[in-house]
């Protein structure tokens, strides 16, 4: 299977910003050794952000835009050299992937982009790819890296998208407000009903929330690709995902 991992800020870090190292240790152990049973794995990584406010010190998340840019800059090195530097125990070669969200509107980028994708899975290596933070304004920025997650999957043509979150999956409603939510564990069909369980919010220093998870949902549906969310605080469960086991919330296309 060809498999896109989307990976939250709050996976990745705690509230500080600074790395979760237990977890994201866990994690690249896991996709590691699915990448071994012989799947091709491209990474989704948010936590640039993230990352740069907690290696800068900056306490939050900055509210202006050069701010989280420089933010960004200092944070994506963090990740990148984490991610090397753990990937690598299992001798896996990470590649990085910048992406604007004008580059989806340019055919030519567009294909470069698949075209360097698929070289790397041929070469064996772990694509990851995040928004270029540092370019993008406000009104070109994609930003949340739900919908980049799903947009990369239709590019590469994935036959799985899965959004590792600090939630198990989407619920009848808001489980951090109303003990009585239960949580769906399957999709056939974004309605109206579904769009409206998407409460907006997502935490301190990530940037989506379960809408930007339903439109990813919508875009890959619509493509014929599987979308599963599920907590990224446990990431053996992608063993059972990549196993087509019941975890989280998985959204079947027709
Ligand atoms: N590109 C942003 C970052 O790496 C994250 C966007 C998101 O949280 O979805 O910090």
């Amino acid at each position: 299977m060809r498999i896109v991992i989307k990976i939250g800020t709050s996976t990745l870090t705690h509230k500080t910003g600074n790395l979760n190292i237990r977890r994201v240790e866990k994690l690249c152990e896991v996709i590691s050794d699915i990448k071994n049973a012989g799947h091709e794995i491209i990474l989704v990584s948010s936590g640039a952000i993230g990352m740069g406010v907690g290696k800068l010190g900056l306490g939050k998340k900055p509210e202006d835009i050069p701010s989280r840019q420089a933010a960004a800059a200092v944070g994506q090195c963090e990740l990148m050299y984490v991610y090397d530097k753990l990937f690598d125990q299992y001798h896996h070669t990470v590649a990085q992937i910048l992406i604007a969200g004008t580059d989806l509107d340019n055919e030519k980028h567009k294909q470069n982009f698949s075209n360097t994708v698929a070289r790397l899975l041929e070469y064996g290596a772990l694509p990851i790819i995040n928004e270029n933070d540092t370019i993008a304004t406000e009104e070109i920025a994609l930003g949340d890296n739900d919908r980049l997650g799903a947009l990369v999957s239709r590019l590469v043509e994935a036959d799985l998208l899965i959004l590792l979150s600090d939630i198990e999956g989407l619920y009848t409603a808001d489980p951090r407000k109303d003990p009585n939510a239960e949580l769906i564990t399957e999709v056939h069909e974004i309605t109206d009903a579904i769009r409206d369980l998407a409460s907006g919010k997502g935490t301190v220093l990530g940037t989506g929330g379960m809408i930007t998870k339903i439109q990813a949902a919508e875009i890959c549906m619509e493509a014929g690709i599987s979308m599963v969310i599920s907590n990224g605080a446990t990431p053996e469960n992608l063993y059972d995902i990549v196993d087509g086991k019941k975890i989280g919330t998985k959204f079947i296309p027709a």
